[in-house]
């Protein structure tokens, strides 16, 4: 990764307050009174006066698994009818599960969009993606290295497919497109 392009990916409102993001909160998840906004370490937090809990909301992580075929070509899957950004493409990616490694989630993600199982090897890049206000994530674009399967589009994905890089297809996401310009080829 290099440093000096360490990307910022346009938070569409960098001075909204913790609490006025849109999906918050409105009643508590621990006993369903109504939630109020509170100061909680100098920031507004949803907060239950009734059992205590705030809302300490923080981003889901998204991790990527970035895997190139002998003639240098990307492997990039379409998104599906029922996937953000239906028709356009993005790399094999998707939301680690609680409790999951996050490699391990980077390989299972890649298994169930692709058809192909990978060993997960170090972060080429990493990104907040706010694409999706109600739903911020921290993205880890792993390198990955092929050892099988059967390349197969499934789960969010309904196509699957290796392009060159001066012939992509429509990207769905600027944090894809970021990390692609920073190869710098
Ligand atoms: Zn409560």
């Amino acid at each position: 990764m290099h440093s000096h392009d360490s990307p910022t990916q346009g938070d569409p409102n960098p001075d909204r307050a913790v609490g006025d993001w849109p999906g918050e909160f409105s009643y508590c998840p621990m006993c369903s009174h109504p939630l109020k906004s509170r100061l909680v370490g100098s920031k507004p937090r949803p907060s239950c006066e009734s059992c205590g809990f705030v809302h300490f909301r923080n981003p889901g992580v998204g991790a990527a698994v970035v895997l190139w075929d002998e003639c240098g070509r990307l492997l990039l899957v379409r998104r599906g009818p029922h996937a953000t950004r239906s028709g356009l493409w993005s790399i094999p990616a998707g939301f680690v599960d609680y409790g999951e490694d996050v490699r391990s989630g980077a390989a299972r993600e890649l298994l169930e969009e692709t058809g192909l199982v990978a060993t997960i090897g170090d972060p080429a890049w990493v990104a907040t993606n706010t694409h999706d206000p109600a739903k911020i994530t921290v993205g880890i674009w792993f390198t990955g290295e092929l050892v099988g399967g059967t390349l197969a589009a499934g789960d969010d994905a309904d196509d699957v497919g290796w392009f060159d890089l001066n012939e992509l297809p429509p990207l769905a996401f600027d944090t894809d497109k970021a990390y692609i310009a920073s190869l710098g080829r």
